[in-house]
């Protein structure tokens, strides 16, 4: 078979016997790829692997006996990320984002999209000051680069708007809500009376404005709301997809810290 050569992402780097790494990238035309990287873990060796999660690499490879599982010839950087000057909280997110692609991705399915989205957040000059609000902004680019999106324009149930367009601003109405996962939409508590997965009327408000002024988002959101929101869209994309993240447990623990 031909040697290939593709850019790819990384996507997890797991460290296997005593010095070699299985590895799993995600390539545009491939979707997603695996490897064993034979003395991957030594250091300094013509083996080693240096790469850590969300570099981008250029790679040679062959593919083998099943079209997902790939021999590595040669590795070469594109981008590569500066890990250790990442927050605590950043490399928590970063791990999470990066473990949820990894489940959203699938072998032999071409994934142009999500390569795109990676090379837009690796691309991303991260500010420390708006953590929250880039992580929002990149779930929510995820949740909407597979095609779903969670509709918080009305309540399901009885169809009252959940917001009013006015000549200058937009008026929320004030009610609360909780999310119907299966049906991706909001339902008002004159409908039902559910305290689960509550969504209130500043989290209407910061949704519209990811899809209406995403720029804005920036800007005065309390972090409470900012936290709620994500924690929304992480039960939005489990249930959906019925996929399991390891490091969400880790990342909204430590978020919770922030919640006063
Ligand atoms: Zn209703």
């Amino acid at each position: 078979m031909k040697i290939e050569k593709e850019s790819v992402f990384i996507l997890s780097n797991t460290p296997y016997r005593d010095s070699d790494l299985i590895v799993n990238l995600l390539s545009s035309n491939y979707g997603l790829l695996s490897a064993t990287i034979y003395g991957g873990k030594k250091i300094g060796k013509q083996t080693s692997f240096p790469f850590h999660l969300g570099d981008y690499i250029d790679i040679d490879f062959q593919i083998q006996e099943r079209n997902d599982f790939i021999k590595i010839y040669s590795s070469q950087k594109i981008v590569l990320l500066d890990i250790d000057r990442f927050s605590y909280l950043h490399f928590l997110f970063h791990c999470y984002f990066l473990e949820t692609i990894r489940q959203i991705a699938k072998p032999g399915n071409p994934a142009k999209d999500l390569t795109a989205l990676l090379n837009n957040y690796v691309k991303t000059d991260w500010q420390n000051q708006f953590e929250i609000n880039q992580m929002v902004f990149f779930i929510d680019k995820l949740i909407k680069n597979i095609g779903f999106g969670i509709n918080y324009d009305l309540c399901l149930s009885c169809f009252l708007p959940t917001l009013k367009p006015q000549q200058n601003k937009t008026i929320f109405r004030k009610n609360m809500y909780y999310l119907d996962v299966i049906e991706s939409g909001l339902i008002c508590q004159s409908c039902a009376q559910n305290t689960t997965n509550l969504v209130t009327p500043a989290m209407i408000k910061l949704l519209w404005l990811l899809d209406v002024h995403p720029a804005d988002i920036y800007e005065k959101i309390p972090m409470k709301t900012l936290i709620s929101v994500l924690k929304i869209q992480d039960l939005y994309l489990k249930q959906t997809l019925e996929i399991k993240t390891k490091s969400a447990e880790i990342l909204f623990k430590e978020l919770s810290k922030l919640e006063i």
